[in-house]
């Protein structure tokens, strides 16, 4: 229980730096905490009570649903991707059209299946047209990521193509040579590796995605693959 409690403190205070002003009052009231076994879904609920009908940025005009995230709470490794696509916005749910079924077998290669992992974007909301999030609107749903992030704990991330690790890791570098080389975001690790979309348009390039996973479950102990992703 005392486990628990530092958690819960130490993720609020990392809501609070992160910009999460608004908690719940009750999520506060840590004396005495009644938390069940799992706390981190209750964790993962605050941030999306945070977030609300966000309209912090113009995004929310155009959006049909808010794509929060799916998967485990508990989950060991995090997916990244860029925003929701025309799918996501109406169905709600991120990576659930044709790049998403991509990103599903790139997981089950990996010796996992979808809900072990989480799933999410920098942006909650769908940009018009798909055109790439604009500054003002990364900055506005960041804070939220980070409150994913913190509470979720993974032990790993993997951002899917340029705009995800351009966008988290504040590097310009080209995707071509992001990929494939560990780097950090909130002290978690992370690898850049290219989208699952840009694979349905250059399947050729799936063979250097596969490295960059086997890196990954290397670094979660998971066991060797049997194969690649098809
Ligand atoms: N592309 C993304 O980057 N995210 C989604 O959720 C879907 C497609």
């Amino acid at each position: 229980m005392r486990e628990l409690v530092n958690e819960l403190h130490a993720w609020l205070a990392w809501a609070e730096e992160s910009g999460l002003q608004n908690l719940a009052p009750e999520s506060r009231q840590t004396e005495p905490v009644k938390v069940e076994p799992k706390v981190k879904l209750p964790l993962l609920d605050a941030v999306r009570t945070e977030l609300g009908e966000c309209t912090r940025c113009k995004l929310h005009r155009t959006r049909s649903n808010i794509v929060f995230g799916v998967g485990n709470p508990e989950a060991r490794l995090m997916f990244v991707g860029e925003a929701p696509g025309e799918d996501e916005d109406l169905q709600g749910f991120p990576f659930v059209g044709k790049a998403g079924q991509l990103l599903t077998k790139m997981i089950e290669a990996m010796g996992m299946r979808r809900d072990d992992v989480y799933i999410c974007n920098t942006v909650k909301c769908r940009p018009p047209n798909n055109r790439n999030p604009e500054p003002d609107e990364l900055e506005a749903c960041e804070p939220f990521l980070k409150g994913q992030l913190g509470a979720v704990k993974p032990e790993a991330i993997v951002t899917l193509g340029k705009f995800a690790a351009q966008s988290l890791l504040r590097d310009a570098t080209p995707i071509t040579r992001l990929r494939g080389r560990w780097r950090e975001y909130q002290g978690i690790p992370v690898m850049p590796t290219f989208h699952p979309a840009y694979l349905l348009r250059s399947p050729g390039e799936k063979g250097r995605v596969w490295e960059d996973l086997k890196q990954v479950m290397k670094k979660l102990g998971l066991p060797p693959p049997k194969g690649g992703a098809s």
